[in-house]
């Protein structure tokens, strides 16, 4: 047990009980479904909303004082872990200079270097203030370069909330919009040339997360993005990988760089801000020229390219370029998921632990978990009871069984030995449910 942060924690308890005068059953009075983004809400898990106040390192302090270990990491955003020294110390010094400057400013330039450099396939960098806007611009390029307006998705892979690419997946996309969209299972490459061969004609762009992190963890089969790129090529389509998640996160090369891919356009968001709000669309100078003022594509935002968020993101990615924490990050996640599966085996569970470098789920399934039928059909029962017991006992997953959990650079050795502990409880719950009480 990390004693400093307990003991910081009760020190700075009165402050706590003052923010907590804000009482988290309130929340659903001033806001709806006392939520800002709906799996925060825990309905998945039947449990109570969280509120928290403070995050440091590996843990996150709730509005009573209470620490957890925290694998939620604001969603893959903090690959270094809460208020990490060069991120609060790069932040300290864009305060100095204006909380927004409004031109363009060096900032964007450097953290724009940092992103080419890094991942061959990008030429040119356009920013944005998240990953639904990243995806939606990548998909108007998409659209312009090609003159064609179908879009292929695949199920399960999440791309933002924009009209297009969240078509039957919500209500208020007329059918217009949702007409254009192709869904083929993920990990099929045979429904992808069926629905290219079908739609060929009229498809701008295959979207594509290359790790998909938001039906749980699903790694691409072996020769699965190879073909996915051969494919669209052969039919004239755009291929967009969506490294939102991704993006610096197995490699500083991305998902392209681990599995030798190059798309026409990636999109980025979540870790390149450093924990600051952001996205970017890049890809080669050729098609990158058709965004305006260049070009004819219209994109623009009051806040794209934040002073805060560039210096974060510079900040972030220089760190991970200087201390390539990568392999620790491997051996941390690779222990993590060794003992939830030892631990489950132990208790009689049957567990699927996905995991691509430090992001992984724990799927409660006989079988394996390639696509999104099969992550639905995981007994998410069995997830909700698990998560719950987690969290009584201080680990915060992701409170959904279809999220990833993220381990960043902050997380201790003893940290993952506790959680594995804790998980191993929680799987004992499950095989022998306790009375009610
Ligand atoms: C989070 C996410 C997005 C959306 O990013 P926001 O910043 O939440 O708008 C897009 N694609 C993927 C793969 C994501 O995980």
């Amino acid at each position: 047990m990390p004693n400093d942060e307990l003991r910081m924690t009760n020190v700075k308890k009165k402050r706590s009980i003052r923010h907590s005068t804000f009482d988290i059953r309130n929340s659903g009075r001033y806001l709806v479904g006392g939520v800002n983004s709906p799996v925060r809400a825990f309905k998945q898990v039947d449990g109570d909303p969280l509120a928290v106040v403070r995050g440091r390192g590996g843990l996150l302090t709730d509005a009573d004082g209470r620490s957890y270990i925290d694998f939620i990491m604001g969603w893959g955003a903090l690959i270094l872990g809460h208020q990490h020294p060069a991120v609060l110390k790069a932040l300290r010094g864009a305060l100095n200079k204006s909380t927004i400057l409004g031109l363009t400013h060096p900032d964007e330039i450097e953290l724009a270097k940092l992103i080419v450099e890094a991942v061959p396939s990008v030429e040119q960098v356009r920013f944005t203030p998240s990953g639904t806007e990243a995806c939606m611009t990548a998909v108007r390029l998409a659209r312009a370069v090609t003159g064609h307006a179908k879009i292929i998705a695949f199920e399960g892979c999440y791309h933002g909330h924009g009209d297009a690419l969240m078509a039957g997946k919500t209500a208020g996309i007329p059918d217009i919009v949702a007409s254009d969209i192709v869904r083929v299972a993920y990990n099929d490459d045979g429904a992808l040339a069926r629905a290219l061969q079908q739609h060929g004609r009229d498809v701008a762009c295959a979207i594509i997360e290359p790790i998909a992190a938001n039906m749980g963890v699903v790694p691409p089969a072996a020769g699965f993005l190879q073909r996915v790129r051969q494919l669209t090529q052969r039919h004239g389509a755009l291929l967009i990988l969506d490294e939102v998640v991704t993006g610096f996160r197995v490699g500083y090369g991305g998902a392209q760089g681990l599995f030798g891919v190059q798309p026409d356009l990636t999109t980025f968001g979540k870790i390149i801000g450093g924990g600051m709000p952001i996205g970017a669309v890049g890809g080669p100078r050729r098609v990158m020229q058709r965004l305006a003022p260049q070009g004819d594509v219209y994109h623009a935002g009051t806040f794209a390219g934040h002073p805060l968020s560039m210096a974060a993101g510079i900040a972030t990615l220089t760190h991970l370029a200087q201390a390539s924490p990568y392999k620790r990050l491997n051996q941390l996640a690779q222990r993590l998921a060794g003992g939830i599966k030892e631990r489950a085996q132990k208790a009689g569970v049957a567990v699927q632990v996905n995991r691509v470098g430090s992001m992984l789920t724990v799927f409660f399934s006989d079988g394996q978990v390639a696509n999104a039928t099969q992550a639905a059909a995981s007994r998410r029962d069995r997830f909700a009871q698990w998560a719950v017991s987690l969290r009584r006992q201080g680990v915060l997953v992701p409170p959904s069984a279809l999220e990833a959990l993220f381990i960043s650079t902050a997380h201790t050795d003893a940290q993952i030995d506790r959680a594995i502990q804790a998980a191993g409880r929680a799987f004992q719950e499950i095989r022998s449910p306790r009375s009610a009480s």
